[in-house]
């Protein structure tokens, strides 16, 4: 039987002897038989009215945005979709599914750092928790760090081999984070600099999470070094940015892309996430947006105006080319 306790290991990791799945396909529950298209609108909207203009208008944004997007085509070896059978999910069947999505009561993203950041991944932290609460719409804070110390060493070691100190991801998930899970959070994420490994067999993990529990660790530690410049400083925050909104999708019962290339689609490595673009793709924005309750036009302003603040020019370019088709009469 399948039940929430299920983890996803954030991108590639390298079990020893052989590359495995890292990002495992989030928690899939049986799917409603479907009836039409507005069985499953937001309970929370305040008239079917409403909620009728709404949906017609997300199913009208989703086809002016998809021209703009690239279809994900044949997987090439290596690659999550040459290794891993998934069928995708439209808007529709993720509506059907009932997914997980943050209530009136749980809506905030909660960031909790772990252990120590220099200066610039203490940037690439705060920037991380700005584009989050943009990219879905919720409210999003920052926790005082916790320290490295309230692990035990039980849960810590130095690999074998390669001499990297790392914590044990799985420990972490299950004994430091459900216990600090605030009451309003819809999720609560923990960023470290320090590297993972998730138990016996693994060499590193990139990143882990709990769905039923609503907590989740990424470490930013084979990321790059930020503080060498603005090249690898925007290296390090496009795969922070990356990762950050994909695992926190996978919270919200976004399953794996394969329609189109898109931040939401599974990914096998670091070369496959570098080559990803950072932008969702009009299934998965729309899931996003009808999540959350936002509403298409505020939330790409927002990304929009994140990236040219950040330097990061293809994707602010790509958010302003998407409010003006979705600006454009239908
Ligand atoms: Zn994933
Ligand atoms: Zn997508």
């Amino acid at each position: 039987m399948l039940t929430r306790r299920r983890t996803l290991l954030g991108l590639a990791a390298l079990p020893l002897g052989a590359w495995a799945p890292a990002c495992s396909q989030s928690d899939r529950r049986p799917t409603p038989a479907a009836s039409s298209n507005t069985d499953h609108l937001p309970a929370a909207t305040s008239s079917a009215d409403a909620a009728k203009v709404r949906w017609a208008g997300l199913l009208a944004a989703r086809e002016k945005l998809r021209p703009l997007h690239t279809r994900a085509g044949k997987p090439q070896p290596g690659e999550w979709r040459y290794e891993h059978t998934e069928t995708g999910q439209t808007f529709e069947e993720y509506v059907r599914g009932r997914p997980t999505v943050p209530t009136a009561d749980r809506r905030a993203i909660v960031v909790q750092p772990i252990g120590p950041f220099d200066e610039a991944q203490h940037k690439v932290l705060e920037l991380t928790t700005d584009y989050m609460s943009r990219y879905f719409g919720l409210p999003t804070r920052r926790e005082e760090a916790l320290p490295l110390t309230l692990i035990p060493a039980s849960a810590k070691r130095v690999h074998p081999t390669w001499g990297d100190k790392q914590v044990l991801s799985q420990w972490v998930l299950d004994e430091m984070l459900p216990s600090r899970l605030p009451k309003d959070a819809a999720a609560l994420i923990a960023f470290t600099t320090s590297d993972l490994w998730p138990g016996k067999g693994w060499n590193f993990v990139f990143g882990q999470a709990d769905l039923r529990a609503r907590v989740g660790l990424w470490s930013v530690y084979r990321y790059g070094d930020p503080s060498k410049g603005d090249a690898a400083f925007k290296l390090t925050l496009r795969r922070a940015l990356k990762v950050a909104v994909h695992e926190t999708g996978h919270m919200f019962s976004l399953e794996h892309c394969t329609a189109y290339r898109c931040v939401q689609a599974g990914i096998n490595s670091l070369e496959e996430e570098d080559r990803a673009p950072l932008w969702a793709c009009p299934e998965c924005a729309t899931k996003i947006v009808w999540a959350t309750s936002a509403d298409h036009l505020p939330r790409y302003e927002k990304l929009r105006a994140f990236c040219e603040t950040a330097g990061l020019q293809e994707e602010a370019a790509f958010f302003a080319k998407s409010l003006d088709v979705l600006r454009t009469d239908p």
